[in-house]
């Protein structure tokens, strides 16, 4: 069966096609400025080295969905010669609140679910929504399955995801911690036990998943224990422009101080705080390495706030399940700076945490890098959210097949 993901933004869209019967990558491309001048999708098909790219007004999700499955249908750079191949489609979502703790297939009920919670994510739910039901429009017959971000994450207990401030607001608004990245933390897990050759129940691992957005998990018997991203993805880590943790005191203070409304500080604390409002120099940290080493010392001291605050979260986990057996990076950052492993695992051999400097030196593709002495392990995993998705959806499509 041949699976489409979709993972939509508010004007943007991220696809990929695979065939499930060998779990291959058949394309993959991306639809930008959806709703804007300068809509444009980028197509490309395993195994060959030129991209497809038109530029084209696309008014909506529907006309990019459109233009997704012409460019799968195209004679010379398309995967499949009907839509009809097309077995089933996946899509990411970010916010399930409390109603999901696994993949489901959608029908009317998810997508009022899925409304009902649009105020818990409301730069992620909608254009979610917008995705599916633009899915809908255009392949009325194939079943679809909704992947969650949350999901993974709804085996925290109590102690560790409720706030405390007055328990009534989480009655009556469900203010809790939900994290997100699920998918990231799940699939690195489970590649960890397989690489360790443990079994996953046998094992306590602490993700590290360092990209753009970043956040921590403690994994317990394969169960999520603890994550550092909150109520919403803000809390926790440095990111690229989020602040992560801070005193809340703080933003009545920028208030006053600076004449801010709330959705100004909010603009600041999501968009132009973390490594780009510390350093003032970029958001990335290809950008911030470079102005290290050219002496800025801004970007360094980002740097170290950022791994600090990792180092901080590994220690808290480390209590929480009384012990690790291993800790994993993942993500465009964990996957690419050995500058950034390196500085968040110095020093941690007291705990049984030894980085191999040799082994580090690595980019991208699953390793495992602690030193042969290390009692923890310490692993590279490159994280593949798309082929989590294509599986549930494919074991749920499959399910739904046998009990018809
Ligand atoms: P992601 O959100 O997982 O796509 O990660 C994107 C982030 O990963 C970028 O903003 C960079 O900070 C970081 N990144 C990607 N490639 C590299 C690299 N080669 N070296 C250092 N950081 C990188």
């Amino acid at each position: 069966m041949k699976v489409l993901i979709i993972n939509c933004g508010s004007s943007s869209l991220k696809y990929q096609l695979l065939d499930m019967t060998n779990e291959t990558l058949l394309a993959k491309g991306l639809v930008e400025r959806i709703g804007i001048e300068g809509s444009a999708i980028t197509h490309e098909k395993t195994g060959r080295k030129d991209k497809f790219t038109l530029a084209t007004p696309m008014e909506d999700h529907n006309d990019a969905i459109r233009h997704v499955i012409q460019a799968l249908l195209d004679k010379d750079h398309g995967v499949v010669s009907s839509m009809d191949e097309i077995g089933a489609v996946g899509h990411r979502v970010v916010h399930a609140g409390e109603m999901y703790s696994k993949s489901v297939l959608i029908d009317k009920s998810v997508i009022k679910a899925l409304n009902d919670c649009a105020d818990l994510a409301p730069l992620h739910n909608p254009p979610n929504i917008t995705g599916i039901e633009a899915c809908q429009a255009i392949m009325p017959g194939t079943p679809m399955a909704a992947v969650f971000d949350t999901a993974f994450h709804q085996t925290i207990p109590p102690e560790a995801y409720v706030y405390a401030i007055p328990y009534e607001y989480y009655e009556k608004y469900r203010i809790r911690r939900y994290g997100f990245h699920g998918t990231s933390h799940k699939y690195v897990a489970e590649r960890t036990a397989d690489i360790l050759g443990v079994n996953i129940k046998d094992l306590k691992i602490i993700t590290c998943h360092l990209g753009n957005g970043a956040s921590v998990t403690a994994i317990k018997r394969g169960k999520s224990l603890d994550t550092s991203m909150g109520f919403t993805p803000l809390e926790g880590l440095v990111m690229g422009t989020r602040a992560g943790d801070l005193d809340t005191a703080i933003i009545q203070f920028l208030c006053e101080k600076e004449d801010m409304s709330l959705p100004e500080i909010m603009n600041v604390l999501n968009m132009e705080s973390g490594v780009y409002g510390l350093s003032g120099v970029s958001s990335d940290f290809r950008d911030l390495e470079q102005a290290v080493e050219a002496g800025n010392e801004r970007a360094a001291l980002a740097v170290k706030v950022f791994a600090h605050r990792v180092r901080f979260y590994i220690g808290a986990y480390i209590a929480i399940m009384n012990g690790v057996d291993a800790i994993v990076f993942t993500a465009g950052l964990g996957e690419n700076s050995a500058e950034v492993r390196a500085i968040i695992c110095n020093e941690l051999g007291n705990l049984g945490i030894k980085l191999d400097l040799v082994k580090n030196k690595v980019r991208g593709k699953e390793s495992v890098i602690s030193k042969d002495d290390s009692r923890v392990a310490i692993l590279l995993i490159p994280t593949n959210e798309e082929l989590m998705i294509a599986r549930d959806t494919y074991k749920l499509v499959n399910k739904l097949k046998r009990n018809v």
